[in-house]
């Protein structure tokens, strides 16, 4: 069985614990503590596959430790998130992005752009159009999500797996 190191990455409160255990346990997480960092493992079917996903769900607790830098270069794919009701979450991302090829010595990684939170449209200030440029720009798929209500989110890390087989 093949198994795939998927590292969620994003600003905190964007919502990468609500999305993780919507994927693995498929219910909408409300709260939950944004210190705690942790791996969750899925065994799934994806192209007629059985594959064993193991996904890091980060906290952004250890920034510029080794630590971070391990769990960097042992990803075989990268999940972006940021929030579509966050400017901040949004510019942050290019930072990780750098940060990822630095660490990881490459020039491109198997990768997906995250909006989360897409159900509150009335608090939108990222356009899709935004969204869609960021992911040509940095070379990942790009989705729009939300954990709330289960949108988009298989999609997430089936399109990473796929990446990752085209590698
Ligand atoms: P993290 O710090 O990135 O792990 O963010 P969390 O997963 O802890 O989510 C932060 C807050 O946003 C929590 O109150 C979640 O319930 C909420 N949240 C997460 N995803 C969504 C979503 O898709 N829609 C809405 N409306 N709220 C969300
Ligand atoms: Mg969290």
């Amino acid at each position: 069985v093949r198994e795939y190191k998927f590292v969620v990455l994003g600003t905190g409160g964007v919502g990468k614990s609500a999305l993780t255990v919507r994927y693995v346990q498929d219910f909408f997480l409300i709260r939950y503590d944004p210190t705690i960092e942790d791996s969750y493992r899925k065994t799934t079917l994806i192209e007629g596959e059985s594959v064993v996903l193991e996904i890091l769900d980060t906290a952004g607790t250890e920034q510029f430790t080794a630590m971070r830098d391990l769990y960097m270069k042992n990803g075989h794919g990268f999940i972006l998130v940021y929030s579509i009701t966050s400017q901040s979450s949004f510019v942050d991302l290019r930072d990780m992005h750098q940060m990822i090829l630095r660490v990881k010595d490459v020039e491109k990684v198997p990768l997906v752009l995250c909006g989360n939170k897409c159900d509150l449209v009335d608090q939108r200030v990222i356009s899709t159009e935004q969204g869609t440029n960021l992911g040509l720009e940095i070379g990942a798929s790009f989705y729009e999500s939300s954990a709330l209500q289960g949108l988009n989110v298989e999609e997430l890390f089936v399109d990473l797996v796929k990446q990752v087989n085209k590698m």
